[in-house]
């Protein structure tokens, strides 16, 4: 088309026909119009008016039939970034929808990948932007067609700058493409780049093409008629089409150090038809008639690769000798192998809201690296680390491998077995102990292969990775799995190593833990060490960032402790008890106190219990027959069972019996008819007698007492008794 005579009638015409929706087409003219005044007497380098820019970036996306949000905001593209003109005049003017994505296509523009230049504050907005591409790949396709005319009128610069767009164009955006697996914009963008970049080797492969071209049409038109001949005969309908190779392509072979004449898959057709099982059918007598070239044959149906494309790739021994590439594929593999996640613009209606979505779910499930992309986001990753693997994902050179089950992996290359692991799934790193890959075990520094099937052997008891494996892995995302393992065992270590700094200081100065942490104190003590709980103080403590003696000194010259407020609180004490007390148990005169039940004699409702005043940690319940409470008078107080409540206790019985193998069997079948639930078991065998420990958690006294009878009249049983300690 040329260029010079694109007009918004034109591109109107164009939408039309696959957007019909006159409102729609009102709007995308309206975009136009406000651009166009925005850019009002602006010329390009190229002598054109601005507009024009916008206008060819809206014709090149009506190639992917972009609905009316991407066209009218590729019209509106530049005017955030080339006017005073605010999003929120965009949002007013338009809608929100098309505001966002003028405004994400202009904040692209602000992404730096060179990794010289970037700063901190920098790479926190790297992390936004690339986060943000996400949500909606209209910004990044928006972009990719900015870039493509861009390209195509680079002309107009100096050597200088042209060399310098090519190579960020190559560097950046044609990985981005072949991410969204849109792969005729890609091929546009890299003939464009090695036109720039390489001018000479650009010129050499279009005059070498331009040579051979009569030879190979006349060779390629034969195959072709030859093909169909053959489908025709085994009643399968199809389209068949020559296929030229990106100059691209070809400039990638001859860099790898082919021969002109030695690249075979110059000769390369493509055949079209409905359905999956007629490409099979179609290879089939395709290779009945032409022999394939062994391990040229490729399944990328039954395995699509990460970018979502499906064929089946073919290399067969054509009719006068030459090698012909054939690719087999659906009309609908077709679409999505061209234009890949644009593809959903010709499949659905024209809602956007619809579009967005069904891209997004597209990008998430489909995608590989925008599902690593999320899910690295959700781990706690610094922002550096973040665009490091990012960076490293979009724009390394990649190896493909499979798991057992056939799913392809895409790694950067030379990456190991254990990015392989934790690619799959953290838990399958952390407990890997071995790969097998093509049935061979290799070493867990093995560099893996295209196309190889890698198996991960785990251990469960594993005790997770070596530090050897930082310096093995290339993956970020690995690297960051397993520091995160190691912090998580280190803190456990750290913790430990603080509980015990502790607890010894407490000791030497002999105060009791409790005096120090109280519900009071507690808040006081994590405000002085500034950290936010009390596993956080020991880690703290641990790393010795504060100190045992700083600590309890924060607290211990406080003289009233929890007791003595209990004490003072009960000595004022109507003897009422509170009914609206909350708890199990009610406490008279006082509410909002920690109650615990004591663990010597083990109270359950219905025992008569009293309440005993502790140092530091509120009131322990006892039985009144504890002989552990008996003494000390000001410290019993008055507490009584709530019975609105019903929660189970722990009780624990002694049970002792004449040896029988059956004993336990029948004890816990007359738990369960009781409703009790057995929490521990211990059996001590005399010589002819056993003795068994049991606890068990049980609603009330009552039920206790009839459990017990249950377990007394089994015979062989001489004694069942309550435990007091
Ligand atoms: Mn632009």
């Amino acid at each position: 088309m040329d260029k010079n005579n694109q007009t918004i009638e034109g591109l109107l015409e164009i939408i039309e026909k696959y957007n019909p929706n006159k409102k729609e087409l009102e709007e995308i003219k309206r975009a136009y119009a406000y651009a166009a005044d925005v850019h009002y007497g602006v010329k390009r380098l190229t002598g054109e008016a601005y507009i024009s820019h916008p206008l060819a970036v809206a014709y090149i996306l009506t190639d992917i039939k972009a609905d009316y949000s991407t066209i009218s905001a590729a019209l509106l593209h530049d005017v955030l970034e080339d006017s005073d003109v605010t999003y929120e005049e965009l949002c007013n003017e338009f809608n929100s929808g098309i505001a966002d994505l003028v405004d994400g296509v202009t904040k692209i523009n602000k992404l730096n990948f060179d990794k010289n230049r970037s700063g901190n504050a920098e790479i926190a907005t790297q992390r936004k932007i690339l986060v943000g591409l996400c949500k909606d790949a209209r910004v990044i396709i928006i972009k990719l067609a900015d870039r493509l005319h861009n390209m195509q009128t680079l002309w107009v610069h100096s050597e200088e700058k042209q060399k310098q767009k090519a190579q960020e164009t190559l560097d950046i955006l044609t990985p981005i493409a072949n991410r969204l697996g849109m792969s005729k914009i890609k091929g546009e963008l890299e003939d464009l780049c090695l036109r720039y970049l390489k001018p000479d080797v650009y010129f050499s492969i279009v005059e070498e093409l331009n040579q051979s071209k009569a030879d190979r049409d006349a060779a390629v038109n034969y195959m072709m008629g030859r093909v169909s001949e053959l489908l025709n005969k085994n009643g399968i309908s199809h389209e068949i089409k020559g296929r030229a190779k990106s100059i691209y392509s070809i400039y990638k072979k001859l860099d790898k150090g082919r021969k002109f004449k030695d690249i075979y898959d110059l000769y390369a057709l493509r055949v079209f038809v409905d359905t999956e099982e007629e490409c099979y059918h179609a290879l089939g007598i395709i290779h009945s008639k032409y022999k394939p070239l062994p391990k040229r044959f490729k399944d990328y149906i039954a395995m699509p690769k990460t970018n979502m494309y499906q064929s089946l790739h073919t290399t067969v021994f054509g009719e006068d000798g030459y090698l012909f590439e054939i690719q087999i594929r659906t009309y609908e593999m077709d679409e999505i192998a061209e234009r890949g996640i644009a593809s959903h613009w010709a499949y659905k209606e024209n809602n956007s809201d619809n579009v967005s979505t069904l891209m997004k779910n597209t990008m998430e499930q489909k995608l590989q690296f925008f599902r690593s992309l999320i899910e690295l986001n959700n781990e706690e990753v610094d922002d550096e680390d973040f665009v490091k693997s990012v960076k490293n994902d979009i724009f390394d050179e990649n190896v493909y491998v499979f798991t057992p089950m056939g799913d392809v992996i895409e790694l950067p290359r030379g990456a190991t077995p254990i990015d392989f692991a934790y690619k799959v799934h953290s838990g399958v790193g952390d407990k890997m102990v071995g790969a097998i890959v093509n049935n061979n075990i290799v070493p867990l520094n093995y560099e893996l292969q295209d196309n190889d099937i890698v198996k991960i052997n785990t251990n469960k008891n594993s005790s997770g990775p070596s530090y050897e494996w930082l310096n093995i892995v290339k993956t970020n995302q690995a690297r960051n799995k397993i520091r995160g393992f190691f912090n998580r065992i280190d803190k456990e270590e750290l913790k430990k190593k603080g509980e015990e700094l502790l607890l010894k200081e407490l000791r030497r100065r002999k105060i009791s833990f409790h005096d120090i942490f109280t519900d009071e104190k507690l808040p006081d003590i994590l405000e002085e060490a500034k950290v936010k709980s009390i596993d956080e103080l020991y880690i703290a403590l641990g790393n010795n960032q504060v100190t045992p003696g700083a600590v309890i000194n924060t607290v211990s010259n406080e003289r009233e402790t929890k007791e003595e407020t209990i004490l003072r609180k009960k000595m004022g004490a109507s003897e009422a008890i509170s009914e609206q007390a909350k708890g199990d148990i009610i406490v008279s005169g006082i509410d909002d106190i920690k109650i615990s039940v004591a663990s010597c004699c083990k109270p359950v409702p219905g025992d008569e219990i009293l309440g005993y005043i502790t140092k530091g940690s509120g009131i322990t319940v006892h039985r009144s027959i504890c002989p552990n409470v008996s003494e000390l008078e000001e410290r019993i107080i008055d507490v009584k069972w709530n019975n609105s409540i019903s929660k189970k206790y722990p009780s624990s019985l002694m049970i002792r019996s004449i040896k029988d193998d059956n004993l336990l069997l029948k004890i816990i079948s007359k738990t369960s008819n009781r409703n009790i639930i057995v929490q521990s078991i211990n059996t001590i065998d005399d010589i002819d007698h056993v003795v068994i420990n049991l606890t068990v958690l049980v609603d009330s006294l009552e039920i206790l007492n009839q459990f017990m009878v249950d377990c007394d009249n089994l015979s062989n049983v001489v004694l069942v008794e309550r435990t007091l300690k």
